[in-house]
């Protein structure tokens, strides 16, 4: 516990536990201890597991055609993602949580921090963790791990020791420096947030493999050798909060934009406008990240905290044919399914947009069976204009909006095991008896 009056920054994320195959078997009781894996849009590879097939050796991002036998021996339930349903109830646990202490920054589309600076004057950190852990089972059925440190960085770290250890029951408490020691000793550098494989490689070269002697290394030495990112990364491994929200590292499933307005927004025009600069600054990120999207997914709600205004909440995703990291395209379609859901007559509260099925440079393939660059006029032209609005952006800080061409139609796409909009439409609403 810190000092009285004391107003050190203190952190919580809560992270879903394989929220997609979570999700899925929320609404299929029977399925409780089966093995569920969650496969991409045209089905192609597994992009979610339950503990269950993680334990059969299930691995990420592998195709589902090379895991037909065990599909079979195994009876692994499929499912196509649903992106959908999975929209709406990270809605309802972003909700659960904004009702329970004054800021969240949602991270991901399952990921979401909390600050809880100064909340130990009222309850333990622990006991607080557990408690927001129980309102989202209770609420919304949804398992989530609790991690509890001073800075994002250790947060972090925290969440994925409540994953790893069963024994934490799910919470970890890495307010204590002592505690934050014993447990960076024991994580590998590439766990720590913002460390990718790459950079990983280049540290274990220099003798730090572990987070802690990632913490231990001299702050000038890391700018030199590396940069002021990861020299943060070091700091903030020390327990100093210096990471700016924007700034964090990208998500590396999905990389989410989504704010509450300052005040309502009625009209469409209006929406447009604000989500459209999400759809742009989303766009950013990925580019940043040097990836390309394949699925994009747009909400809206009211604010769920003001009693008799009428409510509304609905969110929608759409796959884009080719991946893309087009901010022209990206907005296009964001704009087109925003029409698709907005309705009159409500007093908008926050919105958001979410880029998934992230693909880097190299996984790009156009789609064999579509008219190549529907979507993705994706070539050299394309990325020169990307790279001048990003630089027009950077300096300075307006945005420059894309023009609001009219929508294309979704496309079909291959999803043989979708599972029914059970929180979105009325007739999948599951029955009883
Ligand atoms: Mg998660």
């Amino acid at each position: 516990m810190s000092d009285k009056g004391s107003t050190n920054p203190v952190f919580a994320l809560v992270d879903c536990n394989n929220f997609y195959a979570s999700c899925e078997k929320l609404f299929r009781p029977d399925l409780r201890d089966t093995p569920v894996v969650v496969l991409s849009n045209n089905d192609g590879c597994v992009v979610a597991r339950s503990k269950e097939a993680k334990a059969l050796g299930i691995k990420m991002g592998v195709p589902a055609h090379l895991i037909k036998t065990e599909i079979r021996r195994h009876r692994i339930q499929v499912f196509s993602s649903n992106y959908t349903l999975y929209g709406d109830m990270s809605r309802r646990v972003m909700t659960n949580l904004e009702a329970m202490v004054p800021r969240v920054d949602i991270y991901s589309i399952d990921e979401a921090f909390l600050d809880l600076t100064g909340i130990e004057r009222v309850v333990a950190f622990e006991a607080f963790g557990r408690q927001v852990k129980d309102a989202v089972y209770r609420n919304v059925g949804l398992p989530v791990c609790v991690g509890i440190a001073p800075t994002r960085t250790l947060a972090k770290l925290a969440n994925h020791a409540a994953k790893k250890y069963p024994a934490t029951g799910g919470v970890v408490d890495l307010t204590d420096p002592a505690r934050q020691r014993r447990l960076m000793a024991r994580v590998p550098v590439e766990e720590v947030w913002g460390v990718g494989r790459k950079l990983s490689a280049k540290l274990q070269a220099m003798g730090i493999a572990t987070a802690l002697q990632l913490a231990d290394t001299d702050l000038t030495t890391l700018r030199k050798c590396f940069s002021v990112v990861l020299e943060r990364t070091a700091r903030e491994l020390n327990g100093i909060s210096c990471l700016v929200w924007e700034d964090a590292p990208a998500p590396k499933k999905q990389i989410m934009c989504s704010r509450s307005f300052g005040r309502p927004i009625q009209t469409l025009p209006d929406l447009e406008a604000a989500v459209a600069q999400y759809a742009t600054r989303a766009t950013e990120k990925l580019r940043k990240g040097q990836q390309y999207a394949r699925e994009l997914m747009v909400f809206v709600r009211t604010n769920p905290f003001r009693p008799g205004v009428p409510q509304y909440s609905r969110s929608t995703s759409v796959r884009l044919v080719n991946p893309t990291q087009d901010s022209r395209v990206i907005v296009q379609r964001t704009l087109s399914q925003l029409r698709s859901i907005y309705r009159p007559g409500y007093d908008y509260a926050k919105a958001g947009v979410m880029l998934s099925e992230l693909v880097d440079d190299t996984g790009l393939q156009d789609d064999l069976f579509e008219p190549a660059n529907t979507d993705s006029s994706d070539s050299g032209k394309s990325e020169r204009l990307m790279t001048v609005i990003d630089e027009i952006n950077l300096r300075s800080r307006a945005t420059v909006f894309m023009a609001r061409a009219a929508g294309l139609a979704a496309h079909a796409m291959r999803r043989g095991y979708l599972s029914p909009a059970y929180t979105t439409d009325w007739n999948a609403l599951p029955g009883v008896g």
